[in-house]
């Protein structure tokens, strides 16, 4: 969190458990599927330290069995049809089993991830990917899967030319690439949660402002106004 959490590599398991965070039932908060009931799973760990990151995905030792994961999902369902897989970084674990699993049983699964890796996935109109990026380049192999980009937005941190992060996710108040969606995919942008009531006003504003002139989908963290995970 904050840039803190160890930099973790993508690991070789064969996905049969996984190390988890936390599996629980909400409505999806931001994004293409804003309002949906889901269970969200939450991978722990993640291949970068961003200084902004109010997530936390490293204080778990839960390390379930997949079995033990679709029991969960099943006992929480409820009237969800999504499966949301969040992390950290979702892709740094084998989730191919994981992944196949959920759309075998009829979920539409939506992948939350940095684009930084890749993994060979079931790829299908059911399975969702929405790219948050944080870097200057994206996987190549991962690029051509990725259905919609939501960028979080900080005032004053954007390219003029098309009002997207121009900022380190690293370092605050540092310049630094942050890699640009593919034409045609849908972009979201999102106002960065600086913990701050003033800095987070103006940072709606410039997201208010990037859609209206350049075209993108205003999304808000929906589920923090709503008092939900
Ligand atoms: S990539 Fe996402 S989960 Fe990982 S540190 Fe950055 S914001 Fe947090």
């Amino acid at each position: 969190m904050f840039g803190t959490n160890p930099v973790r590599a993508q690991e070789a398991g064969d996905g049969s458990s996984l190390w988890v965070q936390e599996i629980f039932y909400t409505l999806q908060g931001e994004g293409p599927f804003t309002g949906e009931p889901s269970v969200f799973i939450r991978l722990g760990g993640c291949n970068l330290a961003c200084y902004f990151c109010d997530t936390d995905f490293e204080s778990s030792t839960w390390r379930p069995t997949l079995a033990e994961i679709f029991d969960k999902v099943k006992a929480l369902q409820s009237k969800a049809r999504l499966v949301v897989i969040t992390g950290g970084e979702p892709f740094r674990q084998n989730i191919v089993p994981l992944v196949g699993g959920l759309l075998e049983r009829d979920f539409t699964v939506q992948l939350e991830t940095n684009g930084t890796l890749y993994q060979d996935l079931p790829w299908c109109s059911d399975l969702f990917v929405v790219c948050s990026p944080k870097t200057p380049l994206l996987n190549e192999k991962l690029a051509a899967h990725i259905d919609a980009y939501k960028y979080l937005i900080k005032d004053g941190e954007t390219d003029e030319r098309d009002g997207l992060p121009s900022f380190s996710t690293r370092q605050s108040g540092a310049p630094g690439a942050i890699a640009r969606p593919l034409p045609g995919k849908s972009v979201f942008v999102m106002p960065l949660d600086e913990q701050d009531e003033e800095r987070n006003v103006l940072n709606i504003k410039a997201s208010m402002n990037a859609a209206l002139k350049y075209g993108y989908r205003l999304t808000l963290q929906t589920h923090k106004y709503l008092g939900l995970r």
